[in-house]
């Protein structure tokens, strides 16, 4: 009976990996279909100074999947990371993103910075100079680039990657830790790191100002990161009264829904005017 019983339980399990390991599989062949057919789309996230002026543009991928409708990244993603194809859904979207800014500037929207997600896996050996080669064919200044790097990964990176994100801060483009809380830098990893800013994680700002722990923990990244000469950005501001919190405790920039959602680039180009 028990033997049965286990022996359900173990095909049963056989079935669930089999039918997971299936949905995988096609969602792979999904993604190579979906660069062939241009069916990713970008978002742009302003961030605010804390007087509230645009300073920059947050850009974020989203797939426009003709059956299943818009999948969110993080559905895809991590595993766009762990097959390779990263490689190339990062060219295209710096080559979409750098190419409708460059569409807006020259319309006479007011300069910008523009910020990119960019996966470890990116950073190989090469990725630095391939990127400047390609930000001067479009005659897009490096100084008007972010790169977003999430905590987590650049902290269990190789010193390649490292190497990669300190060229490109060689010819001025600006690196930002993302998602900085959630990982576990030590102070001293943190010195020799080559970034510019901080993006504290969403989850510390989200249960301001009910959560008392999180307002220390919020003060202590600001003054951490100002000593090390950090720019310090919140993200996930959805409040006015976080705002008012993030703004008095010393946060240089700001984004969240209280701002604005991300937005499509028709919307986010008549908010540039
Ligand atoms: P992230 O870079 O930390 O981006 C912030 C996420 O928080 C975005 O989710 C954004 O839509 C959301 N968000 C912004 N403001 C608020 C707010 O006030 N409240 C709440 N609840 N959420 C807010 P999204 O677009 O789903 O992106 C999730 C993650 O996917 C990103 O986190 C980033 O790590 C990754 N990602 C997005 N686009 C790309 C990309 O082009 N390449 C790579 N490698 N990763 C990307
Ligand atoms: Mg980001
Ligand atoms: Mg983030
Ligand atoms: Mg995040």
């Amino acid at each position: 009976e028990a033997k049965a019983q286990g022996r359900g339980r173990y095909i049963h399990y056989r079935r669930e990996l089999a039918a997971r390991i299936e949905a995988r599989t096609a969602l792979v062949e999904d993604i190579h279909r979906a660069l062939a057919e241009d069916e990713f789309r970008l978002a742009y996230q302003p961030l605010f100074t804390p007087t509230g002026y645009i300073v920059g543009f947050e850009t974020l991928i989203r797939w426009q999947h003709p059956h299943k409708g818009w999948i969110p990244p993080l559905d895809f993603i991590p595993l766009a990371e762990e097959t390779g194809w990263i490689g190339e859904i990062g060219d295209w979207v710096l080559e979409t993103a750098c190419r409708q800014c460059l569409d807006w500037w020259r319309q006479g929207a007011a300069p910008f910075r523009l910020a990119l997600n960019v996966s470890v896996r990116q950073l190989q050996s090469g990725y630095a100079a391939a990127l400047l080669t390609r930000l001067r064919r479009w005659g897009f200044p490096p100084a008007r680039l972010e790169l977003e790097v999430t905590e987590s990964l650049l902290m269990d990176s190789d010193s390649q990657a490292l190497e990669e994100l300190a060229l490109l801060r060689e010819e001025r483009v600006t690196v930002a830790m993302d998602d900085f809380g959630t990982g576990h830098s030590s102070l001293a990893q943190l010195k020799r790191m080559p970034i510019d800013r901080l993006k504290i994680d969403r989850s510390f700002v989200r249960d301001i100002p009910a959560d008392r722990n999180d307002e220390i923990i919020v003060r202590t990244i600001v003054a951490m990161g100002h000593a090390l000469g950090l720019e310090i950005v919140a993200e996930g501001v959805e409040t006015e009264v976080q705002r008012d919190f993030l703004v008095r405790e010393g946060c240089d920039l700001l984004q969240g829904y209280f701002f604005s959602r991300p937005l499509a680039p028709e919307a986010a180009a008549a908010l540039l005017k």
